[in-house]
């Protein structure tokens, strides 16, 4: 793969651990198209190399195989320019939460105060849907902008299905346009979540946030926590203490100790909570003998 992408920059068997807060995962290639036109040249690539390809934001929402992984993952981080007008804000896919935050506080932009705190990026936050204290970012979407067969389209929200943590965007997603309004005390309301989050989640450790999705009334966290799963482990993969949705890592976990803990979770709770994170197990190079490496 290095000669097919010797113009960009690609990198070879990286470590997953340090592209994902899990701090779980064996190896991978990452490459970092710098511009749409170096993006859109890259998926020519793949598409003509039958390369499978994967695209990451911040790996806060994500679970890497132990051994390598099979496709190629394709970073949006240098996608990262906000530009705003009144209150009309377009975000780079590759834009941190916390940075966005930070620039809307400063022009008193009210909206998404209840996403300050979660460590995404806006393309992995658009894709997942993702939300907080009843709110989703969904509702404050006008539009996003998407690399779809080789194309650049722009799609309105009310086009688009969002629900519960999930998005039917099928394209590559590179930036969105906000609707926000003008408020007061932005700064300090964002904060006021975070010390929320802060005090319920486990922030201090490694881990790929809420490891289920809620379904109506059925809550897992809550499941789990009444079946007195807190602090179950296997090996280095834990129930949190602090919050019985997420499992954490404690230092040495592999994905096949997560894995091993969510079925354990589902057996004894009796229910086949759906997934919230997103499982790359899967995607692991297999040698001859089917077997995978690590
Ligand atoms: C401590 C902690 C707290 C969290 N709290 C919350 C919370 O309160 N609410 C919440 O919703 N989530 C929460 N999360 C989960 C996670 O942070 C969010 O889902 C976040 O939006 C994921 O963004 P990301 O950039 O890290 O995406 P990634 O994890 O990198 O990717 C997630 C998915 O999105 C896809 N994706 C990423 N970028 C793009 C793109 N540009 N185009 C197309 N697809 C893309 C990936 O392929 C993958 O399928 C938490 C996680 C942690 C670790």
């Amino acid at each position: 793969m290095k000669e097919l992408f010797k113009l960009y920059d690609y990198r070879e068997n990286v470590n997953l651990k340090k592209l994902c807060t899990f701090r779980i995962g064996g190896t991978g290639d990452i490459i970092y198209p710098r511009d749409i036109f170096e993006l859109k040249k890259i998926v020519k690539i793949c598409k003509k190399n039958k390369i499978k390809y994967i695209i990451l934001g911040n790996g806060s929402n994500v679970l890497f195989p132990d051994g390598r992984l099979s496709c190629l993952i394709i970073s949006l981080s240098k996608f990262n320019s906000i530009e705003i007008k009144k209150n009309k804000v377009y975000v780079g896919a590759g834009v941190n939460l916390f940075y966005l935050n930070k620039v809307l506080s400063e022009k008193n932009l009210s909206g998404l105060e209840f996403s300050f705190g979660i460590p995404g990026t806006m393309g992995g936050f658009v894709k997942m849907n993702g939300g907080g204290f009843g709110h989703e970012i969904c509702e404050f979407i006008d539009k996003v902008k998407i690399l779809k067969n080789g194309k650049i389209i722009s799609k309105k929200r009310k086009k688009i299905a969002f629900s519960y943590r999930n998005s039917n965007i099928d394209g590559i997603i590179l930036g969105c346009t906000l609707n926000l309004k003008y408020g007061e005390n932005v700064a300090e309301n964002m904060q006021k979540y975070f010390d929320r989050k802060l005090a319920s989640q486990p922030y201090e450790e490694f881990s790929a946030g809420s490891v289920f999705k809620r379904n109506l009334d059925i809550i897992p966290a809550k499941i789990i926590d009444n079946m007195g799963l807190k602090g179950v482990k296997i090996n280095g993969a834990e129930v949190s203490k602090k919050h019985a949705g997420f499992i954490v890592n404690n230092g040495n976990a592999k994905a096949s100790d997560v894995k091993e803990l969510i079925a354990l979770i589902r057996q004894k709770t009796g229910f086949n909570f759906q997934l919230e994170i997103v499982d790359y197990t899967d995607c692991e190079v297999k040698n001859e003998s089917g077997d995978t490496t690590s």
